[in-house]
């Protein structure tokens, strides 16, 4: 087989995988989703593990945990501050709104999201659980306050209204517990559900890893779409690879245009 013939067949293979993906999909009760960076990747958004994951000279690790932000809140909040910018100038891409449709057609019942960006929101999904908290949202570290920010802020760190103390932003880091109405929420979804579609996650940051092995003990199906393997693609019944943008679309549209 030449290089043509080869590229022609793995085409084949992949437009034949994401027609059984759409038919699975239609045929489900009860399907949910659970999405990483990489579904906003397409938004502009970095992820953290990609080639873009280093801010100046840190590593994720060192700024995004409670430590960091007792040794230095300025230098965490500067990364932030550089965060929210690139975030609150993103928009939702066809990903996103493909999920949209598809919890519009009364296929997929509920997202679970390990995103910040708040861009599942902005494109109009209902059920959505924000399992790392949002971004866009700072709280205090002495009352509890919660501060929506429109923008980011000017002054860093910023403080609280209330209080004055410090704010922090209000999302989870690393070696902090998810919020429990989030996770007991994300449980319930995925305990429920007979097809989790797994979208742009490295599938390495727990508990939001193990949502697809609920799946898969109630012999669900596991749907990835991912431009890399993961460490979930070896329980994923269909692994699609690609980009979320240019995938999700096309399992809609196969969906609208027939009748399974
Ligand atoms: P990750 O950075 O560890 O992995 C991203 C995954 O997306 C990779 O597996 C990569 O192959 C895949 N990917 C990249 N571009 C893609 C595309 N166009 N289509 C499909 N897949 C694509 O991300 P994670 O697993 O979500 O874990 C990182 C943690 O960092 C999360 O806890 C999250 O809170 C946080 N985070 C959030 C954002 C955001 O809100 N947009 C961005 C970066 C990190
Ligand atoms: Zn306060």
């Amino acid at each position: 087989m030449n290089n043509i013939s080869g590229l022609i067949l793995f085409m084949n293979i992949i437009e034949e995988q994401i027609n059984n993906a759409a038919k699975l999909l239609v045929k489900s009760r009860f399907a949910v989703c659970l999405t990483g960076a990489g579904i906003s990747a397409e938004s502009g958004i970095p992820t953290f593990r990609g080639k873009n994951g280093l801010w100046r000279k840190f590593k994720v690790e060192d700024l995004a945990t409670p430590e960091a932000f007792n040794r230095n809140p300025k230098l965490v909040w500067e990364w932030y501050r550089w965060r929210m910018k690139l975030i609150f100038n993103a928009k939702p891409n066809p990903a996103h709104y493909a999920l949209v449709d598809l919890e519009n057609m009364e296929i997929l019942k509920c997202i679970v999201t390990q995103n910040v960006d708040g861009l599942h929101t902005i494109a109009g999904s209902k059920c959505i659980v924000e399992l790392h908290g949002n971004i866009r949202r700072a709280r205090c570290i002495n009352c509890n306050y919660k501060l929506i920010f429109e923008k980011p802020p000017e002054k860093i760190p910023p403080k609280c209204p209330k209080c004055n103390s410090l704010l922090r932003p209000d999302v989870v880091w690393f070696g902090e517990p998810i919020p429990s109405e989030a996770l007991n929420m994300a449980f319930k979804m995925f305990s429920k559900a007979d097809l989790a579609l797994v979208i742009g996650t490295s599938g390495i940051v727990y508990p939001a890893a193990y949502l697809p092995y609920l799946v898969k003990e109630n012999n669900g199906v596991i749907i990835e779409i991912n431009i890399n393997r993961s460490a979930l693609t070896r329980i994923a019944d269909i692994y699609l690879q690609g980009k979320a943008g240019e995938i999700l679309p096309k399992i809609v549209n196969l969906i609208r245009r027939k009748n399974y």
